[in-house]
């Protein structure tokens, strides 16, 4: 008998089991808008250019060796990944009182962060907005710390309760930790204005709260990676620290090499030293040290200026497709006179809409239709094409009408 006996099964991924769903449906129509890839107009996952050239040139160099790379991971990525997030021209930068350490992409980048702040930090409790990544309150339980959320989407307007944030953050005890997506919050595609970021931002710093930003999609939302760091930037600007967790899975497509950076910026040379030191201890007794090759990637195109230049292009074809598909679905269901005000198909930022479609019209999209999504009704617009709009848009009418 085996020792493990007692175990029960456990449930699938609510975002991965979809697509292990969708792999199961034989149709030939059915469509996966659960995952949370980019995919190309004709469906298929896509590695940009400029990654590719420096993956031959990574390979030609027979200087590089796979040595185990240093706790932190390599320097040069490290830096570079402070200035693409803070700015070149950043003050907190040039004093010195960033601390930056490669990490396991976005979900290790906030893994470290909360187990350093479980470890050393004064206030044990994380506000996370309602809704939120779902992964984002097992990561924080998990590293230690106690979860707490702040109202963030309205669904009778389909955006923002900004009153709700303020007043919920505005109760939150001194100290708290607030997690906060930088650009294009995953589920719900819904921002706050730069406007009421700086709002965001006096209300923090007036309680001292503690600003974790999570930064998963910089460049994806706007096309533009210097607009989607605007509100990190507006934080650092002020002098007070935070933290900042950063994935290259999305702006550079690097989903699978799992390359991200925790970066925390604090009031002295001094104090981001005695940090950088103790975030090692954190990371030495979980992996070691980070994988080599997606960070030598990123920091090869961080590096090089025409490399760099031929990355945003990219960036901005891929952001520029999921707001084209936007356009397509809301025209779409206009066309088809499909009842409802689909404007939010087009006010929405980023890789996914919140439809606002319930789980009883999903799972009938699901079975009627063979389109896949998560059970809140959320889309990946980067799954979608010209060729797949119209039967999204026969399913969507048919799940409301
Ligand atoms: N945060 C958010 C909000 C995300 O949507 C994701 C990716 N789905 C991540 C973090 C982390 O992704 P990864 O670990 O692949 O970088």
């Amino acid at each position: 008998d085996s020792v493990f006996n007692h175990l029960v099964r456990a449930p699938e991924d609510p975002i991965l089991g979809v697509t292990v769903a969708y792999n199961k449906d034989p149709s030939p129509v059915k469509l996966n808008l659960g995952v949370g890839a980019y995919r190309t107009e004709e469906g298929k996952p896509l590695v940009l250019n400029v990654v590719r050239k420096v993956e031959q040139q990574l390979i030609n160099d027979l200087s590089r060796n796979k040595e185990y790379i240093p706790i932190v991971g390599l320097a040069d990525f490290n830096k570079l990944s402070a200035k693409l997030i803070f700015g070149a021209d950043s003050p907190a930068i040039q004093e010195n009182r960033v601390t930056t350490v490669q990490c396991l992409s976005g979900t290790g980048s906030l893994r470290v962060g909360g187990e350093f702040l479980a470890k050393h930090y004064h206030q044990r409790t994380i506000y996370l907005p309602t809704p939120t990544w779902g992964n984002h309150p097992k990561v924080f339980n998990l590293a230690g710390l106690s979860v707490q959320t702040y109202r963030y989407y309205a669904p009778a307007t389909l955006g923002l309760d900004f009153e709700g944030l303020l007043e919920d953050l505005g109760s939150a005890p001194s100290g708290s930790i607030v997690l906060l997506h930088a650009c294009a919050h995953n589920p719900t595609g819904v921002d706050p204005t730069l406007e009421q970021w700086e709002q965001i931002r006096q209300l923090i710093r007036s309680k001292a709260l503690l600003p974790f930003f999570d930064s998963a999609y910089q460049g994806f939302a706007s096309g533009s990676l210097d607009a989607d760091a605007q509100p990190v930037r507006l934080f650092v600007a002020d002098g007070g620290e935070l933290l900042v967790a950063q994935s290259y899975a999305k702006n550079l497509g690097l989903y699978g090499e799992r390359v991200g950076a925790l970066s925390i910026v604090c009031k002295s040379a001094d104090v981001a030293s005695r940090v950088e030191s103790q975030l090692k201890l954190v990371i030495r007794p979980m992996y070691s040290s980070p994988p080599i090759h997606g960070a030598s990637i990123v920091a090869a195109i961080l590096k090089d200026s025409d490399l760099f230049n031929e990355w945003t292009i990219e960036l901005k074809g891929m952001a520029d497709r999921i707001i084209s598909m936007r356009q397509q679905l809301f025209d779409a269901l206009r066309s088809r006179g499909t009842p409802g005000d689909w404007s939010h198909i087009i006010k929405q930022i980023g890789m996914f809409t919140f439809t606002g479609l319930n789980a009883k019209q999903v799972s009938f999209m699901t079975n009627e239709y063979h389109i896949y999504m998560t059970s809140d009704g959320r889309i990946s617009m980067a799954g979608l094409s010209s060729k797949t709009v119209p039967l999204l848009a026969d399913a969507i009418h048919a799940a409301v009408t």
